[in-house]
């Protein structure tokens, strides 16, 4: 375990019920972190211990990009000490303070960030129990970044919890009355309670002394101010719904059309893509919703640069990474991928896109019907002499070149895949087999084939081509008109996705 040899105190950032707050520069990557120091003197009571440890063990298993990260702990005689991301824009307490209401745009990609780090929590089996601005801390990029996990406790199935927690203003009715709760629903009252805040700069349930605020948090009363627009209102609502069985559930949320609108990229879609590992292997900035099991060669490599670790065992810095060991090199490796995936983010939701199809060497039979299909002699000579120098798939069928990012391009197919209700699964690392939800094989000796009218099965090939790339799209099964219509739907799809910059057209073969 490594000592705070490898770290410089800058200087204090807070202090809290029994902790100070430092900040400190990592020696080895010279990045920022925050040292919480908790004197062992000062939590001598069994309860704040375990709070304590609660957090440790719930902190250093998590990775998401809104959740504070844990890098270590080290514990001395005197001290515990826990090294973590430093988030240098203060709480959001503070800014709703200084800045009164957030306007909805930015209420809302707050609450998505909060919303995406809970359901992560929840999955894990654990349940805030604390949320309220105090608790989230703002980093340079306007990310929240979810903290305070003191309270928060492991929900075991079937086991309702029982302890009252959280402050009164955020806390539900099943809480201060003293019921069982089964945990999640108790996050989304909180969460419920923080959106009505942010928009409006004030709590919905707030009064002088606490029993007449718990009789308004009961009784679920609270007005709403006429500036909320009808999504925010309809989704404030249904949190601050009193009845915890009925309330809206964080998954429910996911697909409430206030939360889905204008998601930003690293949100939407890492989820969908956490079940695809070996993509998830090119769109770095997508991973941070999980615990890898696999190892970034870019960061790792880059950690083997520093004079610390050379001449050590490759190898062996592997499997402690793997084993999420505390040495200082894995330390060294996390602390730089964060700050990597920091920087991909930002790039994954700035990045531009445009989609521009390939024209086919073969003739064309099939014209794909699109409004703005124009066939253009600029377009065609262009790709033409591309065409002659490049070793093309001799067996396509139908495909079109996409001058985008790999993220953005893989995103993008998934999402109208996903709209066209198929599901896939990957053949190679750049090749994926799609096919209808529902598709069901022809059996040998069966005379009827069963897939009429129920879809198809085709294969996507992706292909890097000077700055673009190209897929390769080809029929495995299936009726051949309801391919041609299935394919015709994903060029719509993808090119409805995303701006495109040229004329196009597209032949099928
Ligand atoms: P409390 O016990 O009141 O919840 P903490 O002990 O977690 O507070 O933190 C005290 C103060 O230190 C916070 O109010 C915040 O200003 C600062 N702080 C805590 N963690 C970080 C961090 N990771 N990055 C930057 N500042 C932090």
């Amino acid at each position: 375990m490594s000592t705070l040899t490898h770290y410089k105190i800058i200087r204090p950032l807070g202090s809290g019920s029994f902790a100070k707050v430092v900040l400190a520069e990592h020696n080895i990557t010279k990045q920022k972190v925050a040292i919480k120091i908790i004197k062992r003197n000062k939590v001598q009571d069994e309860n704040s211990l375990r709070k304590i440890e609660r957090e440790i063990k719930i902190l250093q298993g998590f990775h998401h990009p809104h959740i504070i990260r844990l890098y270590e702990f080290i514990e001395t005689e005197r001290e515990i000490l826990l090294v973590m991301e430093y988030v240098p824009g203060g709480e959001l307490y503070s800014l709703i303070e200084r800045n009164g209401r957030i306007p909805e745009k930015q209420a809302r990609e707050y609450f998505q960030q909060v919303i995406s780090a809970l359901s992560y929590c929840h999955e894990r089996k654990v349940v805030h129990r604390d949320i309220k601005p105090e608790n989230i801390l703002i980093d340079e990029q306007s990310f929240l970044k979810l903290g305070d996990f003191g309270l928060s406790n492991f929900i075991r199935d079937g086991i309702f919890l029982k302890t009252s927690c959280g402050s009164p203003n955020y806390a539900a009715p099943e809480i201060i009355s003293g019921e069982q709760y089964c945990g999640p629903q108790v996050d989304v009252w909180s969460v419920g309670v923080l959106l009505y805040t942010l928009l409006a700069a004030y709590l919905p349930f707030d009064e002088n002394n606490i029993p007449a605020l718990f009789a308004k948090i009961k009784a679920g009363r609270f007005n709403v101010p006429h500036y909320f627009s009808v999504g925010a209102r309809d989704l404030i609502r249904r949190m601050l719904n009193t009845d915890p069985v009925s309330r809206i559930t964080i998954k429910q949320i996911m697909e409430h059309p206030w939360y889905k609108a204008n998601i930003p990229l690293h949100l939407k879609y890492t989820e969908a893509i956490v079940d695809h590992d070996r993509i998830v292997d090119c769109l770095g900035a997508l991973q941070a919703n999980r615990s890898r099991k696999e190892i970034f060669e870019e960061i790792f490599n880059k950690c083997l640069e520093f004079p610390e670790f050379q001449g050590l065992q490759k190898e062996q810095l592997k499997q402690q990474v793997l084993a999420k060991k505390q040495d200082s090199f894995t330390v060294t490796y996390h602390i730089l991928l964060d700050s990597t995936l920091k920087v991909k983010r930002k790039l994954l939701n700035q990045s531009e896109i445009n989609v521009e199809p390939i024209f086919q060497k073969k003739v064309g039979i099939f014209m794909i019907p699109d409004d703005e299909t124009i066939v253009s002699s600029d377009c065609t000579s262009s790709t033409e002499s591309e065409k002659s120098n490049h070793p093309m798939p001799h067996n396509w069928v139908f495909g079109f070149r996409c001058a985008i990012s790999a993220i953005r391009l893989v995103i993008h197919l998934f999402e109208s895949l996903k709209s066209l209700n198929m599901e896939w699964k990957f053949l190679s690392e750049f090749e994926i087999r799609v096919r209808s939800v529902g598709f069901e094989e022809q059996k040998v000796g069966e005379d009827l084939p069963k897939y009429v009218g129920k879809g198809v099965k085709f294969d996507i090939k992706i292909y890097k081509f000077n700055e673009s790339f190209i897929l390769d799209i080809k029929k495995v099964d299936g009726m051949e008109m309801v391919y041609l219509d299935t394919c015709a739907s994903l060029y719509k799809k993808l090119n409805g996705s995303v701006p495109i910059v040229r004329k196009r057209s597209i032949d099928i073969y």
